[in-house]
């Protein structure tokens, strides 16, 4: 095989409870991960050595040395086969940059289905979640999708029903924000705060919301917390969040560390026409409808 082709899905956070600062730095998570889709994709072909190349949209602000996330994953997965692979990546982007919906991960995830697929590896699922795990903590949910709830640092994953198809609109937003900075943000306002963190709990009603498919009422659970903290960071957002919520959205919430914005609409037509709002109004620049969730990492 010379070339494979991956397709592969970003993320919003639907739940994104965090806990009290660990000694180690990071946080203990709820996370619930849900894929929607917007795609981006990557093209494994045959190569001496690993190199990648990134086009489309968010293409100028993806480095293509060794800190390309692809490339980390495909240097990875040749070192768990323990052997020299080569392989030229090509990421045509789709997914914001920077954007609070995993698109490093996407590609980290897409670049181990793919070369796993070109060098003929056939290594299982468990093995590449094991690798994806290594590369951090969304890419082993970018691997299988749906939705799912993430523990821990947010990478022991389980899968969770769904009961339908939701559709939701993707305010993006000019430049990303750090995720280390959103964090740092949201430890700096609960310092100020002084109050006690709470441990980090599953929201029982936002699971059966997806379990039942009921947008109204997924919509009235959804949850952030680092949404505060991007909305310091980034105070225009809040008047995109009115917005959303002016034009009818079941629920307006900053995806993920931000700084794409998310909205969850009643049904596509809705969807269609409350992104179109968005733009209209000004409040977005690019609004784009998508539904989820969608597979994972896939061959095409
Ligand atoms: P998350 O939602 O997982 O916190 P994000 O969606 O906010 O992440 P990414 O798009 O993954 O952010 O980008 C984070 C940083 O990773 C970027 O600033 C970029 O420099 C770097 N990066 C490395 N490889 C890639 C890649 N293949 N695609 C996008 N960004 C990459």
């Amino acid at each position: 095989m010379s070339s494979v082709t991956v397709r592969v899905p970003a993320k919003v956070n639907v739940q994104l409870s965090v806990g009290p600062l660990r000694e180690d730095g990071y946080h203990d998570l709820v996370n619930v991960f849900h894929a929607v889709s917007i795609f981006d994709e990557v093209v494994a072909k045959e190569s001496e050595s690993i190199t990648v190349q990134v086009n489309g949209k968010w293409s100028d602000q993806v480095p293509t040395d060794d800190c390309n996330l692809a490339i980390r994953a495909a240097r990875a997965l040749a070192k768990h086969a323990g052997r020299t692979y080569g392989a030229d990546l090509i990421i045509q982007k789709e997914i914001p940059v920077a954007g609070g919906m995993a698109g490093g991960s996407a590609d980290a995830a897409g670049a181990l289905v793919a070369c796993n697929e070109l060098w003929g590896l056939g290594l299982p699922m468990e093995d590449l979640m094991e690798i994806a795990g290594d590369l951090g903590s969304d890419v082993p949910f970018s691997l299988i999708g749906g939705t799912a709830v993430g523990t821990g640092r947010g990478e022991q994953l389980s899968e969770l029903p769904t009961g339908g198809t939701f559709h939701w609109v993707f305010a993006l937003a000019d430049g990303g924000l750090s995720t280390a900075t959103v964090y740092a943000e949201c430890d700096r306002l609960r310092a100020a705060l002084g109050a006690e963190v709470p441990w980090p709990m599953l929201d029982d009603s936002l699971m059966e919301a997806l379990g039942t498919g009921d947008a109204y009422a997924l919509g009235s659970h959804l949850t952030n917390d680092l949404q505060a903290a991007a909305l310091n960071l980034r105070p225009e957002l809040a008047p995109t969040l009115d917005s959303g919520r002016q034009h009818g959205a079941l629920g307006a919430i900053v995806s993920g560390s931000g700084p794409t914005c998310a909205f969850l609409a009643i049904d596509a037509t809705h969807a269609r026409d409350l992104a179109q709002s968005l733009t209209a109004t000004g409040a977005a620049h690019t609004a784009v409808a998508a539904h989820g969730p969608v597979h994972g990492a896939t061959l095409v």
